[in-house]
Order: C-alpha cells, then sequence, then structure tokens
C-alpha cells in the first residue's frame, strides 16, 4: 500500500468558494454571515470533482491512500477574524469528512485548524477534537503564520501554542506545518511563501526545547522541509555555534519531511541527506504545480516516479517511505485504514 500524506480538496465544488464569498462579504458589511446549511454541495458533485482528478491520478500512479484536507491556500486565516475563520475551518473540514465517506478507501482526513492572527491556538483545539474524534481525522495542518505572509505571531516553539500542542499530544495525531495564502506581494504564495514557511519552522525548532516539553508531539515539514535538506550542513553548523545538541538527537524523533518536491535531483538530495525514517511520500496533488514536466513528460507531482528512480533505496527503504513511516507519524491511521478495509 503506498500513503500519500499531503493532498488538498482542490478541485471542491465552487459552491464552497462562492460560500465562503459570502462569508467574508457578511463580515465587512458586518451583518450576520450565512448560515452553514446555506451551503448546498451534493454527494454527486464531491464524487465528480474527486472522480475526475484525485482518484483517477491514484489509479493512473499507482498510489492508494491520500491523507486529504481543506485547499491549503485558501485556509486564508488572515481573511476575517476567529469566529469567520472557525466557521470556515468547520465547513471545510465537513466536506473533507464527506468525500472521506463517500470514498472511504481513497480519502482519510487531515483538519484546518481555526487559526486567526493575534488570537492564541487554544481557540483551535475544540474544532481538531471534534475533527480527530467525531470525523475520523489523523491530523491537522498548522499554519506557522496566520497573518499570510507578514509574520506578525509568536514563533511555533512560543508558550502560546502548548494548550494546542497538549491537545495533538493528548489526541496522538501530529500536524503538518502548513502555511496559507499569502497576502504579502513580496511573497509568492507556492513558490516563495510556502519554501519559506518550511524552513522558517525547521530553524524555530532548532534553536528550541519543544521536543524537551513535547517529547511525543510530531511535526511534518512539507514540500521537502523547504531548504533544510539542501542547507542541512548549515542546520547543523549553527546547532554547534549555537550549542544545540546535534540535529539528529534535537530534532529527528519529532520532524519529518514529505516528498514534494517536484525533479529527480531534488528527491535525490533529500533521500541522501535526511534519514529514510524521517521521510515520508507525499504529492500534494492537485495543486501547487499542475503541469507536465517536457523534460520528462510526467507531470511535475507525479512524485512516485522521482522515489522509485532513487537508485540507493532498498525496496525496505521505500516501504518505509511509502507506508511505515507515515504508519509510525500518524498513529491513529493504522485504525482508520482497519476501518477502511472491514
Ligand atoms: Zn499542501
Amino acid at each position: 500500500m503506498i500513503i500519500d500524506c499531503h493532498g488538498h480538496y482542490t478541485t471542491a465544488p465552487k459552491a464552497l468558494q462562492a460560500f465562503r464569498a459570502r462569508q467574508l462579504e457578511a463580515f465587512k458589511a458586518k451583518v450576520a454571515a450565512p448560515h452553514n446549511d446555506e451551503l448546498v454541495i451534493s454527494d454527486d458533485d464531491i464524487r465528480q470533482t474527486l472522480e475526475d482528478n484525485q482518484v483517477r491520478l491514484q489509479q493512473e500512479r499507482g498510489t492508494d491512500v491520500t491523507l486529504f484536507s481543506p485547499g491549503a491556500g485558501k485556509m486564508a486565516h488572515h481573511e476575517g477574524d476567529v469566529k469567520v475563520s472557525h466557521q470556515w475551518a468547520e465547513v471545510s473540514n465537513d466536506l473533507i469528512y464527506r468525500a472521506t465517506r463517500i470514498f472511504p478507501k481513497s480519502f482519510v482526513g487531515v483538519c484546518q485548524l481555526p487559526q486567526s492572527p493575534g488570537v492564541p491556538p487554544a481557540n483551535c483545539i475544540a474544532e481538531l477534537e471534534r475533527c480527530v474524534t467525531q470525523l475520523g481525522f489523523v491530523g491537522c495542518n498548522l499554519n506557522p503564520d496566520p497573518s499570510g505572509g507578514y509574520w506578525t505571531d509568536p514563533p511555533l516553539t512560543d508558550r502560546q501554542w502548548y494548550p494546542l500542542y497538549e491537545k495533538l499530544v493528548d489526541l496522538d495525531v501530529p500536524a503538518m506545518v502548513h502555511v496559507a495564502s499569502s497576502c504579502n506581494p513580496c511573497f509568492h504564495g507556492t513558490g516563495a511563501h510556502y519554501l519559506a514557511a518550511d524552513t522558517t519552522a525547521f530553524m524555530q525548532l532548532l534553536l528550541s526545547d519543544l521536543f524537551k516539553d513535547f517529547p511525543t508531539l510530531k511535526f511534518i515539514i512539507p514540500h521537502g522541509g523547504g531548504a533544510v535538506p539542501y542547507h542541512w550542513g548549515r542546520y547543523r553548523g549553527l546547532a554547534q555555534d549555537l550549542k544545540r545538541p546535534p540535529l539528529p538527537e534535537l530534532l529527528l524523533d519529532n520532524v519529518f519531511f514529505d516528498t514534494c518536491v517536484y525533479h529527480d535531483p531534488g528527491v535525490q538530495l533529500l533521500t541522501k541527506v535526511i534519514p529514510v525514517k524521517n521521510v515520508l511520500f507525499a504529492s500534494e496533488m492537485i495543486g501547487a504545480v499542475k503541469g507536465i514536466d517536457p523534460e520528462t513528460g510526467h507531470r511535475f507531482d507525479d512524485t512516485k516516479r522521482y522515489i522509485d528512480n532513487v537508485p540507493w533505496l532498498t525496496d525496505e527503504d521505500r516501504h518505509k517511505i511509502y507506508y511505515e513511516n507515515v504508519l509510525n507519524v500518524y498513529p491513529r491511521l493504522g485504525a482508520a485504514l482497519a476501518r477502511m478495509n472491514s
């Protein structure tokens, strides 16, 4: 079985964005938001938008299950206020839940959190708990910068995050550190903000003793860890200069990297530098880069090919990247897969 730990419902029916537009208009006009029930999407709409897209690509590429979350850019935590974020997370997560019910063998849910700039993340606990305990989700996307590119909130290692981390540990679910869209024109969303955020989050973790306080807390840094694997020597050197423990001891029981790197040399570097146990298969389809690579004739986000092409990976290594590591990092996934097959 091949598990893709990073996919978004980027093809969600248009009614979802129309609801979002109405919600934000109501916020701006200071009138009551539309009720959740006013978002009408049929099972057929869900079926069709997935069958023609993510499910078809899973089949074509030979992957089985995707850990599936709402569109990441569209989380846009900087829009509206905390109440707006809460409703938006709720309807987005409910839609993911329906997708997991309609395609129970293809998707397992991962939730969006109702973060909002300047609001302590403890406000996300109730929605996290609902998604995990009632909807069967196995993880969440945690935005290290809810301001959308201005970094106005404290780093991920600040104590303001601790109540949410306590709940993550308590529920035994990891967080993928994943920003939303950028509203800062200096940072292109998927080309700059995403990768800079991945790198920034890693450096925050390097500087802190967060994992002494939470030895079982697990973070996935997506997009191959941003610039981290490429600059691993710099980070090892910085850790040494700053009298921090060596990186494996400091971070590698808690921090994992996905394989959303869209060419052979990138995935080769990732798997050479980062221990296999810390690498999780992912493609982030359909989303960040949709086109076909003219050099290979295959889609950029068809990442399984790159892993299959790495000459030094053994079958056992690949089994870890495709399956075992994902199950280790998402402890609730085993039960979700068992339910899927029962
Ligand atoms: Zn993503």
